[in-house]
């Protein structure tokens, strides 16, 4: 039984909702439905400790010391039911909880010093960082774990308090989180609460919440917005991307194509940061198409608890409906599928890896985010051409650039417009120090480092007289 986490307390509800497995395309247990009355005591649990936990530094730093102790303890648990209810292979699973815990640790120990702007004859004059109060977490369904703790870490740092609420597609992991941090956090200091859709609406609506994190797609993440806006939440919104890779002509097809495939495979492509589009230049393009098409016919997919698997399936019918229909209108617009092109028969959410060449942007699967395993690549003949299709988009999250001569791919990387630009590599930013956050459509702020962390504070600046 899988229990919300309010106020410190194991909280079970008169309403449940399915959870389905996605390696089978079956219901294998359920969660928690919140009523009205649960979250306004998680609410109000959060408020009411926001009180103490705002206060002392020490006490914090020691608790999310201990908080990552704990996560580090029960790995085996956690990533099994992410993999369960995600898809993904057990081994990346646990990799989200090694995630959990580092970032749980980077933020224990990171500093948020008082900076003394002026301190003489005149006066003095110090900037403080002071937490918001209670924070509202949403998270989506590809990182569970991962990216609720992006968000716990620093907001627990920084003195709030959260009510945090995963996606309903992958509420178990988060739960079992909230249950193993119980012994370990304050009382209301983490709370967690499960639903079907509109729970997050109940929560970016509240009068206690003082600040939304969410990630999700860019369609919702305005929705929440537009909530926020009634009473001045301060928001993070890290939404969808639709992120280039623009592959020079001089580099070694054979050196990329594993490094340049897994950029987008990864996860099952199910990454808000993974390579959506590729732009190879026409003296590569057929090439390159062959290497990441002989790589996706090779790669082993099937469950996530499956020794061996390296993709799993995608988690959810949604998601793979929508795969497969952004296929199926390029092909019918002319592109070519140089491997998969279907989903695979057999129960599950199963799709084949999919590279579809002679496509180029007008068509869905270029211009939209397909979150799921099918990658278009593009001709290009001028890089020019290429960085201004690669710009052409709502979205701006990540971009890479791939040379034989990095230096070459430095003068061009400034030119993408994107939150993060890697030379040879898609996604390496993703670390606890550096700041990860979308331009455009993809989003508004920043998560992770210190930037991150400012996020979930407000500046107080406090004059005085001089000291002496
Ligand atoms: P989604 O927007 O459908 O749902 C995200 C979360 O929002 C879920 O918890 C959902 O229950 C909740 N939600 C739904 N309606 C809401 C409302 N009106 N108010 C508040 N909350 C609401 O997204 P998804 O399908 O779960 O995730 C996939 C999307 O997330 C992709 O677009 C992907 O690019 C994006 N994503 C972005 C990042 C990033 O860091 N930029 C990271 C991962 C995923």
């Amino acid at each position: 039984m899988y229990t919300m986490t309010i106020g410190g307390a194991r909280v079970e509800t008169k309403q449940q909702f399915d959870v389905v497995n996605p390696a089978t395309g079956s219901v294998f247990a359920t969660a928690p439905a919140a009523a009205a009355d649960d979250i306004e005591r998680a609410m109000l649990a959060a408020d009411e400790a926001f009180a103490t936990w705002k206060r002392d530094e020490e006490t914090r730093r020691k608790a999310m010391h201990a908080a990552a102790d704990a996560v580090e303890a029960a790995t085996t648990e956690l990533a099994a039911l992410v993999t369960a209810e995600q898809g993904k292979p057990l081994s990346d699973a646990a990799m989200e909880v090694r995630q959990a815990v580092l970032w749980l640790r980077y933020y224990a120990d990171v500093e948020m010093p008082v900076e003394v702007v002026r301190d003489d004859a005149t006066g003095y004059a110090e900037v403080y960082r002071r937490p918001l109060g209670v924070v509202a977490a949403i998270t989506p369904w590809n990182f569970p774990l991962t990216l609720a703790m992006w968000k716990i870490a620093p907001a627990l740092r920084a003195g709030n308090t959260l009510v945090v609420k995963p996606s309903p597609f992958t509420p178990l992991a988060t739960l079992a989180l909230g249950e193993v941090l119980r012994p370990v956090l304050p009382p209301g200091v983490l709370n967690v609460v499960t639903g079907p859709d509109p729970l997050g609406s109940v929560l970016t609506s509240h009068r206690l919440v003082r600040k939304i994190s969410f990630t999700g797609s860019t369609e919702t993440g305005k929705h929440v917005a537009a909530a926020a806006a009634h009473d001045l939440k301060r928001v993070t919104l890290e939404l969808g991307g639709n992120d280039p890779a623009i592959i020079l002509p001089d580099v070694d097809v054979s050196a990329i194509a594993q490094r340049l495939f897994f950029s987008a495979f990864m996860n099952n492509g199910q990454v808000c940061l993974a390579v959506k589009r590729v732009y190879a230049h026409a003296s590569i393009h057929d090439e390159l198409v062959d290497a990441l098409a002989a790589i996706a016919r090779a790669v082993k997919v099937d469950g996530g608890t499956v020794e061996g698997t390296i993709l799993g399936p995608v988690n959810n019918q949604p998601q793979l409906t929508r795969v497969k229909s952004l296929v199926d209108d390029a092909v019918r617009k002319g592109a070519r599928v140089a491997a998969g092109g279907s989903a695979i028969d057999r129960p599950g959410y199963f799709y084949h890896p999919t590279i579809l060449a002679d496509v180029s942007d007008g068509v869905a699967i270029v211009d939209e985010e397909q979150f799921g395993p099918a990658l278009p690549v593009i001709r290009y003949r001028d890089v020019q051409d290429a960085v201004a299709r690669a710009n052409n988009s709502k979205f701006g999250l990540t971009a890479s650039v791939w040379s034989a001569d990095p230096a070459e791919a430095a003068r061009i990387a400034p030119d993408l417009n994107a939150g993060q630009v890697a030379i040879n590599v898609h996604g390496f930013g993703v670390r606890p120090d550096l700041p990860f956050g979308g331009h455009k459509w993809s989003g508004i702020g920043v998560e992770n480092g210190y930037w991150g962390l400012h996020a979930y504070t407000e500046t107080q600046v406090i004059t005085g007289p001089a000291r002496s």
